[in-house]
């Protein structure tokens, strides 16, 4: 039998998906084949992390975000799955803020427990999705990255569980093309030790450059200087830490900013956010969005408006993650199984929208969520540089 379903990505929203279809699967469901691509030699998404920057072993950019030491940085009791505890995983209490390595063992924990590896295709790219409206299905063509042979599959439904933490939001300053020091998105950050003794320069005003600064002060940096566009973080920063506002240009090593100071640096940080990027999908069915609680076209926050079996997962700005991820998983697989139905196109289009609440009320948002967390990669679109890819259509 062909695969019914695609799930593209095995991280913690696609993982998430396959244990939504397999607990199915053990409780009597009848499940279509569910076939997972992803692109990485291992499960676990940005929790697998890797030294690598720049292009991976395959020449494709490489996923991976996090760096060595990072820690949550949002309690675990708002992370914790229904249906498989941190002290069942663990076997004893653990703190509130696990390291990564501890997350990583938590996700992909339960992910063993029911054998979902088995679904997945390692090292499996999607390079094209299309739907052909005579056949009624998706035409999914992947690419095998270890000897670069490409297929096309169809199926009736598809799951983009890709993540939109990847691909660096990188804004310009004049002078940079001339400045002496290293200039580097936080996508690339690996390690704070390589700052130590320098002159470091952050800008943005979300928690990459909140935890960046605090990190490579603690492993040595000389100062850091975080440069904010809108407001800044104003926190009690230790020594060696301070809030300037944006940076007009460099020259040379020395930093201009908005308000007329100057500094030198020796290394500068972009934490300046991401961009939601699905190269690999064709127009019509392509998720245009900047990171908002509510990306526009997806009903529920899942469902692509334009064909509602292309579904997207975990899109969203994000506060609660993993429970956010099964809960759209859990709705993504009964819509799948047939057991509840989507209302009409014009319904469905018909519902408040919710993009143009976020925009308008994003910071009563911002404040309501705020005590969970938010993630480092997320940006914080009234504060960073403008260079984003466009807000909600
Ligand atoms: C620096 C950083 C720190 C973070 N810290 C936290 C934190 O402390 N707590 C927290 O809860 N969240 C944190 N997050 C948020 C993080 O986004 C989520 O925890 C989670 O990893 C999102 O899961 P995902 O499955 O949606 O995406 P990802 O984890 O990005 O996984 C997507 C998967 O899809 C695969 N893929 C992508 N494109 C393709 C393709 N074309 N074909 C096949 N496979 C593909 C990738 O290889 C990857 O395995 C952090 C994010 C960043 C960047």
């Amino acid at each position: 039998m062909a695969s019914q379903g695609a799930v593209i990505g095995a991280g913690p929203c696609g993982l998430a998906q396959l244990h939504a279809f397999e607990e199915a699967r053990r409780a009597g469901a009848e499940v279509p084949q569910i076939a997972c691509f992803e692109q990485q030699s291992d499960w676990g998404g940005l929790w697998n992390y890797t030294w690598r920057t720049g292009l991976d072993e395959h020449g494709d950019p490489v996923h991976g975000s996090m760096y060595r030491y990072l820690w949550s940085n949002g309690p675990k009791e708002c992370l914790e799955f229904a249906d498989y505890t941190f002290d069942e995983h663990f076997g004893q209490p653990i703190p509130s803020f696990p390291p990564r390595e501890v997350l990583y063992d938590y996700i992909t924990g339960r992910a063993k427990t029911n054998n979902v590896r088995q679904f997945i295709q390692f090292n499996t790219a999607v390079r094209w999705i299309s739907y052909d409206e005579k056949a009624g299905k998706f035409a999914v063509t992947v690419q095998t990255r270890d000897d670069g042979q490409t297929r096309t599959e169809e199926f009736d439904k598809v799951i983009v569980a890709t993540g939109h933490f990847s691909t660096p939001n990188m804004p310009s300053f004049e002078g940079f093309d001339q400045f002496p020091g290293r200039i580097m998105h936080s996508h690339d950050f690996r390690d704070a030790q390589e700052f130590a003794g320098k002159r470091l320069l952050v800008i943005g005003s979300s928690y990459s450059a909140e935890d960046i600064a605090l990190q490579s002060k603690k492993y040595g940096a000389h100062s850091v200087t975080v440069s904010y566009r809108t407001q800044p973080m104003g926190f009690p920063w230790p020594a060696g830490i301070d809030e300037v506002p944006l940076l007009s240009k460099v020259d040379g090593s020395t930093a201009h900013f908005a308000d007329g100071t100057a500094r030198d640096v020796d290394a500068i940080v972009l934490c300046t956010g991401y961009q939601h990027s699905f190269r690999f999908i064709s127009d019509e069915l392509r998720l245009r969005t900047a990171n908002v609680l509510y990306p526009g076209n997806l009903y529920k926050g899942v469902f692509w408006l334009g064909n509602p079996d292309l579904m997207y997962l975990g899109m969203q700005d994000q506060y609660y993650t993993f429970t956010m991820f099964d809960t759209q998983a859990w709705y993504a697989r009964d819509y799948v199984l047939g057991r509840i139905s989507l209302p009409s196109h014009e319904e469905m289009a018909a519902e408040p929208d919710l993009a143009a609440l976020a925009r308008g009320d994003g910071r009563r948002h911002r404040a309501l969520a705020r005590p969970a967390g938010r993630v480092r990669g997320a940006v914080r679109r009234d504060r960073l540089p403008g260079q984003l890819p466009g807000g909600p259509p």
